[in-house]
């Protein structure tokens, strides 16, 4: 089973993803966290993404689609969650387009339903955390960058809503429930 967590940044799709991977053995595709290591890994590519990302923007499909095409090669033990991927729909076909190639099916897309207040409090709340827990807050947990990456999700990702509702993919939840009950609603969808 192959599904796509979306929502935008903060939704919680990262801590939804990492109870799917414990509890059905899925792998959790994040693009976000690829490149974070890119980032650290002093490449050529890292160094190119590294400015983009924590200025709050998308870094190219281009990067993205090659990052995703060289995980699904492996081992698919319990299916892949896609998580911060696709996001634009170029990355929507794109995803359609390696699926096929290997032989997979998107099974679902799973849009985590939450409003902008929620997303700038938990979001500003996670970096607090991590600085109080004797650590760094990532490049983009601030105010200037949460705003361009909320842009960015309703100009370049929210599209994808329509686009796999027409597909007849889509399903919406509350995303704004606790986390067991998200966990829950997903489980509902997965079946
Ligand atoms: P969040 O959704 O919480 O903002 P992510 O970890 O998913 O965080 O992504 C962090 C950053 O990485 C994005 O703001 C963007 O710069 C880059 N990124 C992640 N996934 C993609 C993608 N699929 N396409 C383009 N850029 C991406």
């Amino acid at each position: 089973m192959n599904i796509i967590l979306l929502g935008p940044p903060g939704a919680g799709k990262g801590t939804q993803a990492g109870r799917l991977v414990e509890k059905r053995d899925m792998i959790q595709l994040s693009t976000g966290d690829m490149l974070r290591a890119a980032k650290t890994s002093g490449t050529e590519m890292g160094k190119r993404v590294a400015e983009v990302m924590d200025r709050g923007e998308l870094v190219t499909d281009e990067i993205v689609i090659g990052l995703i095409r060289e995980q699904l090669e492996g081992d698919k033990k319990g299916g892949f969650i896609f998580d911060g991927f696709p996001r634009t729909l170029a990355q929507a076909d794109a995803l359609a387009a390696l699926l096929e190639d290997c032989g997979e099916t998107l099974d679902a897309v799973i849009e985590m339903q939450v409003n902008d207040e929620v997303l700038v409090d938990r979001i500003v709340g996670r970096a607090a955390e991590a600085v109080a827990a004797g650590g760094t807050a990532r490049a983009d947990d601030n105010a200037e960058s949460l705003k361009v990456r909320l842009m960015a999700y309703y100009k370049q990702t929210s599209p994808l809503i329509g686009y796999y509702h027409a597909k007849g993919d889509l399903t919406s939840i509350d995303g704004l429930a606790s986390m067991d009950e998200v966990e829950a609603s997903i489980a509902g969808v997965l079946g």
